[in-house]
């Protein structure tokens, strides 16, 4: 990757950039690029030869391909082009009380967990902190429409944060720094790499950690998390109870429920157990498995999630069972394929609105 963003440069770099320019005038652009939200062509408090230059030296990162929105309008999925050919996918949730942007970073994954449309497709290559970034700065211009704020970002969308951690890191701080949102509303989730983990320990700023754990012995986990057979659960365990020894925060479990693999009751069990053994306790995030073209394996029904979570909690551990958003448009978790389709045979019963 060659090309220099617009969301690839800190400020001081779009100073060079601007050679020569008054100080003021990388104010407004910056302010045109992470307050805003706009493009150069609508920065018109800046003479239109420098934005000319603008949208020529610093290009976007991602060209729309599709957006997609639910039926009732409150989850937007954008699919993403990106230099070289490859696509990726964002998805914006507005909730009552918050607006989150869920971001890709990387164009697949090379983790290959069966249950994940993204892992199905196999791994093409990291995004740049830009190509993060971007889609971030993308969605808060499409809630601002909405007259709202994205409030909340959360890396869960395709690829595996932690194998592009350096990249990850630097829009962690972008997006703290600039888009003005705090740690607290960051959230990274990791298929347990461990010295990801790790080094994410030692960053300044504590941003929530999700852990993708959805097995709770390592021969289940093996199966359906491949990665497990390099970082077991115990070590897992361990990076994740160090990780909160070095930031006051909790951790999350994810864990996708799918019938008759991990919804038994000796999988409650062995879960709270790994619960219990951090401080605070970790937290589950239950969510039924959303269906996928190359698993044929049921997600569990809501009446057992319900019944799966009221046995967690009477075994002392926390649980929720996740708001699935976005199934309709194939934008829910683990279903991210970037145009390939996922839900097959199913039509999303929304209007859809292609740019
Ligand atoms: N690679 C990271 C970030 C992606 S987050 C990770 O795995 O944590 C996407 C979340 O959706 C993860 O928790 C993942 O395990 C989960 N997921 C994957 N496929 C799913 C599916 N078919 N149904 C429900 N959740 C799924
Ligand atoms: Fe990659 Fe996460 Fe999907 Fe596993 S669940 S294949 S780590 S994106």
């Amino acid at each position: 990757m060659t090309t220099l963003t617009r969301y690839d440069v800190t400020r001081e770099q779009l100073a060079e950039v601007l050679d020569g320019t008054p100080r003021y005038r990388v104010d407004q652009v910056w302010s045109g690029l992470y307050e805003q939200f706009t493009e150069p062509d609508e920065w018109t408090n800046l003479p239109k030869a420098l934005r000319a230059d603008l949208a020529r030296r610093l290009p976007n990162a991602l060209t729309p391909v599709t957006e997609t929105v639910s039926g009732n309008g409150d989850t937007v999925k954008f699919l993403w082009e990106l230099e070289g050919g490859s696509r990726v996918e964002t998805v914006l949730m507005l909730y009552a009380d918050r607006a989150t942007v869920c971001i890709s970073s990387q164009a697949g994954c090379a983790m290959g967990c069966g249950f994940c449309a993204t892992g199905q497709a196999g791994f093409t290559r990291h995004l740049t902190t830009g190509e993060i970034v971007e889609q971030v700065a993308r969605a808060s211009a499409r809630a601002r429409q909405a007259g709202r704020r994205v409030s909340n970002v959360v890396y869960m969308g395709m690829g595996e944060p932690m194998a592009n951690e350096q990249s990850v890191w630097q829009s962690v701080e972008r997006i703290h720094g600039e888009i003005g949102l705090s740690a607290r509303h960051i959230t990274i989730s990791t298929v347990g790499l461990i010295p990801g983990i790790r080094k994410l320990a030692e960053r300044p700023l504590p941003v929530n950690l999700a852990v993708s754990l959805h097995a709770a012995n390592d021969s289940l986990r093996d199966e359906l998390v491949p990665i497990n057979k390099r970082y077991p659960i115990d070590d897992l365990i361990e990076a994740c109870s160090d990780y909160l020894s070095a930031r006051n925060r909790r951790i999350s479990f994810e864990w996708a429920m799918i019938e008759g693999v991990n919804d038994r009751n000796s999988d409650a069990a062995e879960l709270a157990a790994l619960c219990r053994r951090l401080r605070p306790r970790a937290h589950v995030n239950l969510i039924p498995l959303n269906p996928t073209p190359g698993y044929a394996t049921r997600g569990t029904s809501l009446k057992r999630v319900h019944e799966f979570r009221d046995l967690l909690e009477s075994l002392g551990a926390n649980a929720t069972v996740r708001q699935n958003r976005g199934t309709e448009i194939d934008a829910a978790c683990g279903q991210l394929a970037a145009g390939q389709p996922v839900t097959l045979g199913r039509k999303p019963s929304g209007p859809k609105a292609s740019t």
